[in-house]
């Protein structure tokens, strides 16, 4: 019995969420006696696809076509059909991401197998095959039963933290027939922010909201951002008000993501924006009214003006840098 992994590369280079899928795959493997093949679309060397094994991939399924080095979802579905054929896939992951949003329904209509999307937990066999997910933003837990002999689970990324061992993955290509109707829909241009921590995948994250002004002064959470090494994010109507880009934006119709520390800076705290956020392992809210709702979601929380804190807080950062 096998269970199959998406797995996902920037450049040839795999993604650290996609270690996280490949080590949550090899966990379900061993609760129900079987092994993790993961499936790399696109140009990536053999040496980048061995090191899977690290993470508890078995074997790596290769399909190496210059048409899907750029995302097509239609024939990336195509192609994790065939694998998941091939191995006699009973559980299928991808990673809750645009990626796996767009593949993983696909796959589960054609395979008619029940899915999970946005998977928080590891499933529990105890009664079924029943995996966790958040719903109404962030509000309630639902523990969803898949009963179909075929499971498909997007995992939300930085779940769980990833564990590197010693496996080295066997590699095989996969040769899969693809057409011209398969890259019917193609993406024409693909803009990447360069240099940044890409935000999905961020242990440190500092967000800006409302509170801070205008675009003017994001220079003091970019510093801060800076220091720590961290990402920056944005609530809403921040990028509506094209303060910052769109791809920050973070909540209900924004990213959802799940850092280890997110740093909230002038940001009330409604709900549509928990719902982005509230995952995260620790939650600092900077605002100067101690009234704001965020207040209630926050781990640590310090009142006052952003204009004034957060240069003290990137200072003490940088002085305990220096001193370690
Ligand atoms: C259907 C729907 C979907 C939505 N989806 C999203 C979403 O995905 N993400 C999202 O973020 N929002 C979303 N919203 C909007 C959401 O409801 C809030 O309006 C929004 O999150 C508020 O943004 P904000 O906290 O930056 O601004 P505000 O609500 O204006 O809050 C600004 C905060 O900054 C504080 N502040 C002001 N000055 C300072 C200062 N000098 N120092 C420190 N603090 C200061 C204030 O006390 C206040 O708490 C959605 C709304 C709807 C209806």
């Amino acid at each position: 019995m096998s269970v199959i992994v998406l797995v996902e590369h920037n450049q040839g280079v795999f993604k650290k969420k996609s270690f996280e899928a490949v080590q949550y795959a090899s966990k379900i493997a061993d609760s129900i006696g079987g092994t993790v093949t993961a499936v790399a679309i696109g140009s990536v060397s053999t040496e980048e696809m061995e090191t899977l094994g690290q993470y508890g991939a078995k074997k790596v399924l290769h399909t190496s076509d210059v048409r899907l080095d750029n995302f097509c979802s239609r024939a990336y579905t195509k192609v994790l059909a065939a694998a998941a054929g091939k191995e006699n896939a009973k559980v299928i992951i991808t990673l809750n991401d645009n990626t796996g949003k767009a593949v993983a329904p696909r796959i589960a209509a054609r395979l008619k197998a029940g899915m999970v999307a946005g998977a928080v937990s590891y499933p529990d066999l105890t009664n079924g095959f029943v995996v966790k997910r958040n719903v109404f933003s962030g509000k309630a837990i639902a523990h969803v039963n898949i009963t179909s002999t075929i499971k498909v689970i997007t995992l939300m990324p930085n779940t769980f933290a990833i564990q590197k061992g010693t496996g080295v993955a066997d590699i095989e290509l996969l040769d899969v027939a693809l057409d011209d109707l398969d890259f019917a829909v193609q993406v024409k241009e693909i803009n990447k922010t360069v240099g940044a921590v890409p935000l999905s995948e961020a242990e440190l994250v500092v967000s800006g909201g409302r509170g801070m002004k205008g675009p003017e002064n994001w220079y003091v959470l970019e510093d801060l951002a800076k220091e720590l090494g961290a990402a920056t994010a944005c609530s809403r109507p921040v990028a509506d008000s094209h303060w910052r880009p769109h791809n920050e934006h973070v909540g209900q119709t924004g990213g959802t993501i799940r850092p280890n520390l997110y740093i909230a800076v002038g940001i009330s705290g409604a709900i549509q924006h928990l719902a982005g956020v509230n995952g995260s392992k620790t939650i600092v809210v900077i605002n100067k009214d101690p009234e704001a709702p965020f207040f209630k979601a926050a781990d640590y929380g310090v009142l006052g003006d952003a204009m004034e804190i957060i240069p003290q807080l990137t200072a003490a950062v940088k002085k305990y840098k220096a001193s370690h």
